[in-house]
């Protein structure tokens, strides 16, 4: 008996790239820079409020938009932040993660044959996101080596089939930063039309050298067109928590809950419930950036020992570096090589290129404790 076929909806999505050198680097025992986690424990002040949490009995069904109190406590935030009033009730939604939060997002908008605008190097879910909602993927390179948007081609790239545009800033993997110039030309080409917004901004706190953060919700007109996701796991340091957040107006987030209803419905309450009280001290966010700064500037000031170029890094916990002193091997080639022969493990940047464009430039993740780094620049520091 034949077993039964289907056809894929993703035909050209293999493993992600991220599980692929996690995997061979624990198989080969390699110090991983590559897949964006932390090494370092996460608060243990948060780690007894969700215990706290389960133990006063909070272990049912959240509400579906999300605990009460972690939404106002998201609210306050927004607006002493950004100055923007946002309310807990209509505008904001708690998702388990980041990737759920865009897919949702995406899912809830696109109908076939639209057109979304995509900046590549892209996060890896974007663009499966974009087809499999039987929408088109419009790919933008960013402008190497500094990865800036180049907003004439974006203007020449809008048709009447444009739906959406996709931002990420701090940017992955990039590390690159939007300014207020490019939410001038954003708001340019958006303003009057129907081109919606979908801001990734699960890096949000994650940024350097005193820049503020572009975030959408500064802007109350763009916020009107915009769903803006975030990760509670990414900046809190656990990022297997999978808990995550979307902010957006009250009419699309009345249509993004149609389809997060009836996907999970509902996240871990008890991790809801102990982050509600643990934002309430600003500290918890504040803190963030300067302590990611930090491992920046540890991590690059250990790599000048080696002969990797380091390209900027404004934000994110990532930091590009090119090996065109090393070799002109293909990044993934090298990226593989070097985990195997040197045992530390990077990502390739192509590998965030439907084209597979390759720059020649591996991403390595500095969210890890000073001995790591250290013994990451050590073991980078052999190869000649
Ligand atoms: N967007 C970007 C740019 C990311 O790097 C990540 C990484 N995890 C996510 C979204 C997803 O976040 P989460 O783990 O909360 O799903
Ligand atoms: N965001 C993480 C990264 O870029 C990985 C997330 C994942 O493995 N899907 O490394």
């Amino acid at each position: 008996m034949s077993s039964p076929t289907l056809v894929s909806k993703l035909p050209q999505v293999g493993t992600t790239i991220f599980t692929v050198m996690s995997s061979l680097a624990s198989e080969l025992g390699a110090v991983n820079l590559g897949q964006g986690f932390p090494d370092f424990p996460m608060s243990e002040t948060l780690v007894s409020l969700v215990y706290k949490a389960m133990r006063d009995g909070y272990n049912q069904y959240a509400h579906m938009n999300g605990v009460a109190a972690l939404r106002e406590v998201l609210a306050a935030k927004i607006a002493h932040l950004y100055g923007t009033p946002v309310s807990p009730d209509t505008q904001i939604t708690i998702t388990p993660g980041g990737t759920y939060a865009i897919y949702t997002a995406l899912t809830t908008v696109l109908q076939p044959g639209d057109e979304v605008i995509v900046f590549e190097p892209a996060y890896d879910s974007y663009i499966p996101n974009i087809v499999i909602n039987g929408a088109v993927p419009i790919r933008i390179d960013l402008q190497f080596p500094d990865y800036r948007i180049d907003w004439e081609t974006v203007k020449q790239k809008i048709t009447s089939r444009t739906r959406m545009i996709l931002l990420n800033t701090p940017h992955n993997p990039t590390g690159a930063v939007l300014g207020p110039e490019d939410i001038r030309q954003l708001r340019a080409i958006v303003t009057g039309t129907r081109i919606l917004i979908h801001s990734d901004e699960v890096y949000e706190h994650l940024i350097f050298d005193g820049i503020p953060h572009q975030s959408i919700l500064r802007y109350p007109d763009l916020l009107e067109r915009s769903f803006v996701s975030f990760s509670f796991g990414k900046i809190y340091h656990c990022t297997g928590w999978k808990l995550g957040y979307s902010v957006s107006s009250p009419s699309l987030m009345q249509e993004f809950r149609k389809v997060h209803q009836f996907n999970c419905f509902s996240c871990h309450t008890p991790s809801q419930v102990g982050l509600a009280e643990f934002l309430k001290d600003k500290d918890s966010y504040l803190s963030l950036g300067p302590f990611l700064q930090q491992k920046r500037d540890y991590f690059a000031q250990l790599m000048t020992g080696t002969k990797f170029s380091p390209l900027p890094s404004y934000g994110s916990y990532f930091q590009l570096y090119k090996y065109d002193r090393i070799s002109d091997e293909a990044d993934r080639d090298f990226a593989i090589r070097i985990t195997k022969e040197y045992g530390v493990a990077s990502i390739p940047v192509s590998a965030f290129y439907q084209s597979g464009k390759d720059d020649r430039v591996v991403r390595f993740c500095f969210a890890k404790k000073a001995e790591t780094l250290e013994r990451a620049a050590e073991r980078l520091q052999k190869i000649k």
